[in-house]
């Protein structure tokens, strides 16, 4: 970002509210791109007793994930993990239970991680290409972002946490 969306003037950094930001070189503009954390919600999704990962068709091969999403204005993170569980698995969830909330510095993301208990006949939106259904004792959660989640989710049912 590098010019003011309210008056095209270009950004600078700049000391605002105890740190340094891109914020309007016309001061009487007063516009700073705080850059906050955006909120995404990611579904552990448990679909006949196994967990449904994906793979994104822009992901490398071997890579597999929770399904994410961000959120509808108006909409809480309960509803929108269970609209995204639709969206991209055509699953209906049946029942969602909050796992945590975790930062995600990389992506300047904030997720917060349901288990979803879902169920239907799964068929992948045009995002998705693959996925993959695994007994939760046998699932490697990957150490950052989702895969916190994926882990506390693991230990909460007793499993021994394996990571990737
Ligand atoms: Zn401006």
């Amino acid at each position: 970002m590098r010019f003011c969306p309210r008056c095209a003037a270009p950004l600078a950094q700049t000391e605002v509210g105890g740190a340094s930001r891109m914020a309007c070189a016309d001061v009487a503009c007063g516009y700073v791109h705080w850059d906050n954390p955006i909120p995404v919600v990611a579904a552990i999704v448990e679909h006949e007793g196994r967990v449904v990962l994906a793979r994104n068709r822009s992901w490398p091969e071997n890579m597999y994930g929770l399904v994410t999403g961000f959120l509808e204005r108006g909409e809480s993170p309960q509803q929108g993990v269970a609209r995204e569980v639709k969206e991209e698995l055509d699953l209906d969830a049946v029942a969602t239970s909050l796992v945590g909330v975790y930062p995600f510095e990389r992506k300047n993301e904030l997720i917060i991680a349901y288990h979803v208990e879902a169920a239907g006949a799964i068929s992948l939106n045009e995002e998705l290409v693959d996925y993959r259904a695994i007994v939760p004792a046998r699932l490697r959660p990957w150490k950052f972002g989702t895969g916190l989640a994926l882990a506390d989710w693991l230990r909460g049912r007793g499993l021994e946490v394996n990571f990737l």
